[in-house]
């Protein structure tokens, strides 16, 4: 019997020494793999749907991510009239197509309110005024959408199709943008039904967190459809529960649950207690540590306990071993993903052991053993599972200090 190819390549990197790599070769490599991406799927060829996730919308997005470098300036208005081009393709989807059918209006990684999101700040780094406030517009009439408790049957609370995912673009717009472009009397009434929706599962469920989701009838734990990720958008609105201590109690007790969830090496199953087999453990983005370390991080940086970073360094640690990925080079399930982790660690302690950890990472991708070795994802130009994720990887280790996850800021 032929034993199955282990998910990671083996990290054969010497541990930290002291000596930090020098990146300027990522300044070709941006772009040439902008170049390439544009070559490969440009836009009147890219996915028409998929959202940011895997659609043209998501890979205008890259554009604009390069575009907001300063180590770009010198390319910054190509890279946003390409992202514009990507992004009318989604625009011009969303537009004939009903916000209505099952919700997906208000779908932030999958439908309409995340590539409404997305051109509002392509549209405002273009100076279109107008443009701007119209997609403001359609996004702030998405959020009716997703008020009703359970507006989408399979689960309406995630950050997929979601109402964390809804917040999630609210953080965005009005960080990006510099002012209040969804004001809190839109988030809060989402604020409140998502744990509402999270305290009746729960009980209906007699679960051990006091908030707990399903989607799909699967009870999610990580950041693609899980737990983490909802409570981390709860986290990034302190003005919703900051003044109400039996809310926020709600979100503490919640995110401990997560942590009782790690396993011995630092991971996180998919799904709470399920028991996996070493060769087949998830140690992605989307499912386990390396999404999981964001929830920690605003925790972190919310009520300052250091378990919440001593957990960081368990799924930074995990990542270095296991996160060289055979899966591809992405952000989702892939090993930019897993280098954002670092970033992530290196961002909130300024230890050079982190920063060094995200190079290598960077590195490998360059190596024949990765490029001959690794597969080629489903959308591989992709923002979450192709080069258009990696690309922003890249762009973000010139300027280590303002790297981003795409849309997870937690600082
Ligand atoms: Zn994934």
């Amino acid at each position: 019997m032929i034993r199955s190819r282990s998910r990671y390549f083996v990290n054969q990197y010497q541990q930290f020494s002291g000596t930090l790599s020098n990146v300027e070769y990522l300044r070709d490599l941006v772009k040439r793999v902008l170049q390439l991406i544009e070559e490969k799927s440009p836009p009147q060829r890219a996915s028409r749907d998929g959202g940011l996730y895997v659609g043209a919308g998501g890979i205008g997005y890259a554009f604009f991510s390069v575009a907001e470098c300063t180590e770009f300036l010198n390319i910054r208005e190509q890279c946003l009239g390409k992202a514009l081009e990507y992004m009318k393709v989604s625009l011009e989807e969303v537009s004939t197509t009903s916000p209505y059918d099952d919700g997906i209006g208000a779908s932030f990684l999958l439908g309409h309110a995340g590539i409404y999101a997305a051109s509002a700040l392509v549209f405002n780094a273009l100076g279109c005024q107008q443009e701007t406030e119209q997609c403001i517009q359609n996004y702030l009439e998405m959020a009716k959408i997703c008020q009703p408790l359970n507006f989408f049957r399979p689960g309406s609370d995630e950050l997929f199709v979601g109402r964390a995912g809804y917040l999630c673009g609210s953080l965005l717009l009005n960080k990006k943008l510099g002012r209040t472009v969804v004001p809190p009397e839109v988030t809060r009434p989402l604020f409140d039904a998502i744990i509402e929706s999270g305290r009746q599962y729960s009980q209906s469920h007699q679960s051990q967190s006091p908030l707990m989701y399903s989607y799909y009838r699967t009870e999610y734990l990580g950041a693609g459809h899980g737990l983490s990720s909802i409570l981390q958008m709860l986290l990034s609105f302190p003005e919703h529960f900051s003044k109400r201590k039996d809310v926020e109690s709600l979100i503490h007790q919640a995110v401990d649950y997560v942590l009782t969830c790690e396993c011995s090496n630092g991971n996180y199953p998919p799904v709470p207690r399920e028991v996996r087999h070493q060769e087949a453990e998830l140690v992605h983005w989307c499912h386990g540590a390396p999404g999981i370390v964001y929830l920690l991080a605003k925790a972190y940086l919310t009520w300052k306990d250091d378990k919440y970073l001593q957990a960081m360094r368990r799924c930074a640690d995990l990542t270095w071993q296991k996160g060289l990925l055979r899966k591809g080079p992405g952000i989702c399930h892939g090993v930019a993903g897993s280098g954002y982790v670092f970033l992530l660690l290196y961002r909130l302690t300024k230890e050079d052991q982190y920063l060094y950890r995200a190079q290598k990472f960077s590195e490998f991708m360059q190596t024949e053993e990765f490029q001959k070795g690794a597969r080629t994802p489903d959308s591989p130009f992709s923002l979450y599972e192709g080069l258009a994720g990696t690309v922003c990887f890249y762009a973000n280790l010139l300027n280590p200090s303002e790297a981003v996850f795409p849309f997870f800021e937690v600082f």
